[in-house]
């Protein structure tokens, strides 16, 4: 038989002890290595920086073999990697940033049962050649991470994953732990179904992160609004500068507003995938070993970054999904300290994000994948509940008012806006059935409030019979109205310039059968500074 790395150690505590240098076991580790090195399959729904690593690590120093980990993100692989060797343990990877020679040093390790804990990329896994090459070897345990991947369903998904379901055939007797930190009912039944895994037990952690703060403001003058934010957050209780994540949608904004931080005197640096691979790892390097530098970034920054004292993280545009929110979030406060999410999103977000679905590559039901995901992070945001309560409820989980959310600390006032809906949305029925015309909402609200523009002079809207009968809302609430009625699905956006059309479910207010709640909303840069918890 092949060569096979012997167990290290004889239990699971001497291993945590020796390796990893920690007292205790937290929350469900102890039991998910318990099922893995007593050879039973596991999938592990943890959130970030819950601890899933020692999950399968600790099994594999128990096992005889090696453990293979199947791991997307190559920056991680290489960090993980060299954590365990400098804590002694026998690891090593296999990927694409490899000379063929370093290749072959590990593959001979490998068959010669000198690896503990072997990193491989999905796709490589995928390949016969690489199947037949673990089979020279001994395998103790496949972790699958970032399972997710394997759901059409998610926000994630990569195709290489789905090739890890024959796993299960070619190793019937290998355990096998699957873990990720996004965990929706139905993403969860994908993982299970898709890697075969119906034997395996099920580790469910809360998904709360208690001593993260969420807030969400409306977009108005964001750049100063985020200076605020930062100026406010953005230091200790002694005032020295911590560290932050900002992140927008596009590589050209993350150096506008590093560019706009920096001048403020903020430490802050851009970071997306278009900059060189020098200056990223320099970003990187300083944003782990100084303090207070502020990353402004793309979502490609931040997986696998294990800094445990990120003390905000902020979003300049609105994140495609609740999902790619709560992991991007996540990555604040992960030593349990006081830390803030600060979102501020506005009309402009949901017009392109809608935009960026209807020209969306893919078939029908991919875009009507990603305008659900949309539906419920803009749900989040117009919730007038508690923030953790509905984000934790669409992980599945209930929960009890938090008390430490923007909702919580300062609950928002409602207002009955039934009149100013069947206002706007007359206008645009109007429009469109008398004349065949369709506008944005900037046009619209010059409507309704009266504004003698160029273009309302042109088309003679003066004449309509919605002509300034708006003037009672400025026009920022105006806008906060669209926003709130596209985020109730009762108008619909389109193309390039956010055309608004009236959606079925509208009838009903026009007709006067339904009411519209809507959220107040401050007239001014809304107040960014909240009370935390201690
Ligand atoms: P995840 O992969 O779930 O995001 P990690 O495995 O990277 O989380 O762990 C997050 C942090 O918590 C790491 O710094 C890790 O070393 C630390 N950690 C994990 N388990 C324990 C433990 N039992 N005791 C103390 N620290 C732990
Ligand atoms: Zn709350």
């Amino acid at each position: 038989t092949a060569a096979a790395a012997p167990p290290r150690f004889a239990t699971a505590a001497e291993a945590l002890h020796t390796v990893f240098g920690y007292e205790q076991f937290r929350g469900e580790q102890a039991a998910i290595i318990e099922q893995v090195a007593g050879g039973g399959d596991a999938v592990v729904l943890m959130p970030t920086g819950g601890g899933k690593s020692l999950c399968y690590q600790i099994p594999a120093l128990l096992r005889e073999g090696t453990g293979v980990v199947v791991s997307p993100l190559i920056a991680l692989m290489h960090d993980q990697v060299d954590a365990l060797v400098r804590n002694g343990v026998r690891a090593a990877y296999l990927n694409s940033s490899q000379q063929p020679s370093e290749r072959a040093a590990v593959e001979r390790a490998y068959l010669a049962g000198e690896l503990d804990l072997l990193y491989i990329a999905p796709e490589r896994l995928g390949a016969e050649s690489a199947k037949r090459f673990l089979e020279g070897g001994t395998v103790a345990l496949f972790a699958i991470d970032e399972a997710h991947c394997v759901a059409q369903w998610g926000h994630d998904f990569r195709p290489d994953y789905l090739a890890l379901s024959e796993l299960a055939e070619r190793w019937p007797d290998v355990p096998r732990i699957a873990l990720t930190a996004t965990a929706t009912e139905t993403t969860h039944r994908e993982i299970t179904s898709r890697l075969s895994l119906d034997g395996a037990r099920h580790f469910v952690s809360s998904f709360d992160r208690p001593n993260i703060q969420y807030r969400i403001a409306p977009k108005l003058e964001v750049r100063k609004q985020l200076l605020d934010f930062v100026r406010s957050e953005g230091v200790d209780a002694e005032g020295a500068p911590v560290s932050g994540i900002v992140y927008a949608l596009s590589r050209a904004s993350t150096e506008k507003i590093a560019g706009f931080l920096a001048v403020n005197g903020v430490n802050a640096l851009p970071y997306h995938a278009g900059l060189d691979a020098a200056t990223r790892r320099r970003t990187q390097e300083r944003f782990l070993r100084e303090d207070g530098v502020v990353v402004v970034a793309t979502i490609a920054f931040g997986m696998g970054i294990d800094k445990p004292d990120v003390r905000f993280v902020a979003h300049v545009d609105l994140p495609k999904s609740v999902e790619g929110y709560y992991q991007e979030t996540g990555r604040a406060g992960r030593d349990g300290a006081p830390a803030t999410a600060w979102l501020a999103y506005g009309l402009q977000d949901v017009v392109q994000q809608r935009r960026m679905i209807d020209e969306s590559p893919g078939d029908l039901a991919h875009r009507r994948r990603l305008s659900q995901h949309l539906d419920a992070m803009l749900a989040l945001c117009e919730t007038v509940q508690c923030r953790r309560q509905n984000l934790l409820g669409y992980f599945g989980e209930s929960s009890e008012p938090c008390g430490n959310c923007d909702t919580c600390l300062e609950p928002p006032a409602a207002w009955n806006g039934t009149v100013a809906a069947q206002k706007l949305m007359s206008t645009i029925v109007r429009l469109h059935r008398e004349r065949r015309q369709r506008y944005g909402a900037g046009h619209l609200i010059d409507i309704l409030r009266g504004k003698e523009t160029p273009r309302v002079r042109q088309y003679g809207h003066d004449s309509l019979a919605t002509w300034a009968i708006g003037q009672d809302l400025s026009e920022q609430q105006w806008r906060g109205v669209v926003r709130q009625l596209l985020a109730q699905g009762l108008l619909a956006t389109h193309g390039e310039y956010g055309t608004l059309t009236v959606t079925d479910a509208a009838s009903a207010v026009l007709a006067g059968s339904a009411q519209v709640m809507l959220r107040a909303e401050p007239e001014r840069a809304a107040r960014t500074r909240g009370p935390k918890a201690a």
